[in-house]
């Protein structure tokens, strides 16, 4: 799945320019051409990451990434500002903003400081969980198994979450029920085996290969299959 890049960009030809080179890289792009609808749309689509003019129409750069910050949205941003001044940079930062470009700028640098920042962003704070062809948006709570989407239940989404934040790990039964069911889960643990049934039936629902497998008289693990 291709990563989202909000452009919040007033000049109508820069915002071209900057969509038309980011698709070409392969990511989906929105844009948006006013601070308000900046927000909104930040607000409402969940971006993996905006790239965010100071001077905007409406409401500036800066007030975005602060209202964004206010209300815990960690998405990572990268500023675009024709200010070349020092105080300007630290304002940008101190507001939230990861990184920020000074204009004129390449494109090369642009595309340098995006792939800086989805990959120090999906290293600290992994939104999304990906194995194999499989990955989960922890926001959008969407699974997707190479392009198909699968539709989950809160407990299976819940039980192929923790599964994936651990690939490779033999995860007991007890540690399963632990944190997927609670401490005080008194039903029940063949609950387990049948919402990994539910899990597999809908994963490998194309005859996909199986990644969720039994390990005989302890657990599951997630892995590729052998
Ligand atoms: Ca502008």
């Amino acid at each position: 799945m291709a990563f989202h890049i909000l452009v919040v960009e007033d000049e109508a030809k820069l915002a071209k320019f900057i969509e038309l080179e980011l698709k070409y890289e392969g990511y989906n792009v929105s844009v948006a051409s006013d601070g308000f609808a900046g927000l909104a749309a930040a607000r409402e689509s969940h971006p993996d990451l905006i790239v965010l003019d100071w001077m905007l129409p409406g409401i500036s750069g800066l007030e975005i990434c602060r209202r964004l910050r206010t209300t815990g949205d960690k998405v990572p941003i990268i500023l675009l500002t024709a200010k070349d001044e020092i105080s300007d940079r630290v304002a940008g930062l101190d507001a939230g903003a990861d990184d920020y470009v000074v204009k004129p700028f390449s494109v090369e640098e642009l595309l340098a400081r995006v792939r800086a920042q989805l990959r120090r962003n999906q290293e600290e704070n992994p939104d999304r969980l990906e194995f194999a062809d499989l990955s989960l948006n922890r926001t959008t709570r969407e699974v997707y198994r190479g392009d198909r989407l699968i539709e989950l239940t809160a407990k299976e989404f819940d039980l192929l979450e923790y599964l994936l934040a651990h690939p490779r790990q033999v995860l007991t039964r007890d540690q399963i029920l632990e944190k997927v069911w609670g401490y005080d889960f008194m039903g029940d643990s063949n609950i387990i085996e049948v919402y990994v049934r539910y899990l597999r039936l809908k994963l490998e629902a194309n005859n996909e290969s199986r990644l969720v497998h039994t390990v005989r008289g302890v657990g599951y693990v997630l892995r590729e299959s052998q």
